[in-house]
């Protein structure tokens, strides 16, 4: 049987009636990872051969590598932690284990989930299933790899600042991260403490709310772990117009920077929103220009602190061969983290502390408030979830503030702890190349507890908008 194409409820119903088992599942796309995975390079620590129990609901999930799981290696794509096995397991994994489903390998990242391309890992650059010469966006760049190759269904990732929404959209994937404090940070290696979300990569809108609502909620391991409880009314799944909704366009989303053809994806899907009978309102979002400078202040002020502990002495791949803090972390991590944690040591310095991370706090204040006042008039925001689509590995690797600039759409609901989805709406040529056209993703907000409504928006436009990401299929499929 051929189980490309299906969804995790899709697959499930097979399951349950009885027209396959989940062992066959699980040994399909196990095939399919052996046969792709050297060259799409998605997974840093393959999938075990085989499993043992059968429900409805054990089926296959990729896990990006930064999630713990008790006796598995878990090296956040770092050569520090190369040889790192936890011992003990994250809530979001336990919680996915406990509902019945399996895990399915550790997939490769930038490392420490500081990146945009995939490019900055130990083991090497994943490949964009489209174009596998082309980058398939990041931080988590192998889970979104794995479910557009059809080598897993579903696949966890982590957001900070775009890492689950920016690779799904140039994997043209479905990326879900619920707002800050709905999933639990316990066992997830922490990049920045106030911004990092666990959240999926699914085929469909749906999987993600039926992994949302198996792994969100309150736990007790994690100091900012909301109370508030996660459900969500299977009625939503029916509406099928947009009638009753309130639809904001941020004109500062739509600048001169973005691709044009990325720019005639996102027209068109908002066409079609007007279509679905939604009242399409311009908005403004007067701050975010200065997310960008907020967030590259911040988050390297949480990861010096954060990433301070990998001094290879007391773990770490070079514990025990003798070396001082200096020559370990020189070593074993890469030059993003080396240059995030000057940085961030900088802002946070005694001198500089006022002028530099006290002020982005104040920002992050105004970003936040941005949204809220807009919140006050519409249901959702919608923008294009990146500038480009996917651009050549090696291209923009010696540059930065070029890679700075690729998140500008993603960070601000991130530091204004939203949550946010992106669907595939179209496809764009790269500027490098008009003989071929990569997926572009559609970012939608809701307000701080608005993931039901974020969902049954995406919903219903994936449904209207599904011929158009059906009629093409990636190079590997
Ligand atoms: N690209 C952003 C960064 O490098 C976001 C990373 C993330 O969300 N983990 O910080």
């Amino acid at each position: 049987m051929d189980f490309k194409n299906l969804s995790l409820i899709e697959l499930s119903e097979l399951v349950k009636n009885w027209k396959t088992t989940t062992s066959e599942i699980y040994n399909y796309f196990l095939e399919r990872t052996k046969e792709y995975n050297s060259e799409l390079n998605a997974f840093n620590t393959l999938p075990e051969e085989s499993f043992v129990w059968d429900s409805e609901k054990s089926l296959p999930i990729a896990i990006k590598d930064i999630f713990c799981e008790t006796g598995i290696r878990t090296t956040a794509s770092s050569k520090m932690l190369v040889d790192f096995i936890p011992p003990y397991e994250s809530t979001i994994t336990e919680r996915m284990k406990w509902a019945g489903f399996i895990s399915f390998g550790k997939t490769n990242m930038d490392e420490f989930a500081m990146g945009w391309s995939g490019e900055n890992s130990a083991f090497g650059p994943a490949r964009n299933p489209w174009d596998t010469t082309r980058i398939p966006g990041g931080s988590s760049s192998g889970s979104a790899v794995a479910v557009a190759a059809w080598l897993v269904p579903a696949a966890l990732g982590t957001d900070t600042g775009g890492s689950i929404r920016q690779p799904a959209s140039m994997c043209g994937v479905v990326g879900f991260k619920p707002g800050y404090g709905r999933n639990s940070r316990y066992g997830v290696m922490a990049m920045a403490s106030s911004l990092d979300c666990p959240g999926y990569f699914t085929r469909t809108v749906q999987d993600a709310a039926l992994l949302y609502e198996v792994t969100a909620g309150y736990d007790s391991k994690d100091s900012t772990s909301l109370t508030a409880p996660v459900s969500i009314d299977s009625n939503i799944w029916k509406r099928q117009d947009l009638k009753w909704l309130k639809v904001g366009i941020p004109k500062e989303y739509f600048i001169d920077g973005i691709d044009s053809g990325v720019r005639s994806a996102i027209d068109n899907a908002i066409a079609n929103i007007r279509d679905m009978w939604a009242e399409v309102i311009e908005i403004s979002l007067p701050h975010t220009e200065h997310g960008v400078s907020v967030y590259y202040t911040i988050c390297p002020a949480e990861v010096a602190s954060n990433l301070a502990r990998y001094d290879g002495i007391r773990y770490g791949a070079l514990s025990g061969t003798g070396g001082n803090i200096v020559e370990n972390r020189s070593e074993a991590l890469g030059n993003e983290i080396q240059r995030r944690s000057l940085v961030g040591s900088y802002v946070l310095s005694s001198g500089f502390y006022d002028a530099y991370y006290k002020k982005a706090t104040a920002v992050r204040e105004l970003i936040r408030q941005d949204f809220s006042e807009a919140f006050a008039q519409v249901d959702v925001i919608v923008t294009p979830t990146a500038p480009t689509v996917a651009w050549k590995i090696g291209e923009k690797w010696s540059d930065p503030l070029s890679l700075y600039l690729e998140d500008i759409f993603t960070i601000p609901a991130s530091l204004a702890w939203l949550p946010g989805l992106t669907i595939p709406v179209g496809f764009a040529s790269p500027k490098d190349d008009s003989s071929i056209e990569l997926p572009v993703g559609m970012q939608i907000l809701g307000p701080v507890l608005g993931e039901e409504k974020v969902l049954m928006v995406g919903h219903i436009i994936e449904q209207a908008m599904k011929w158009i990401i059906e009629s093409k299929k990636p190079k590997i499929f």
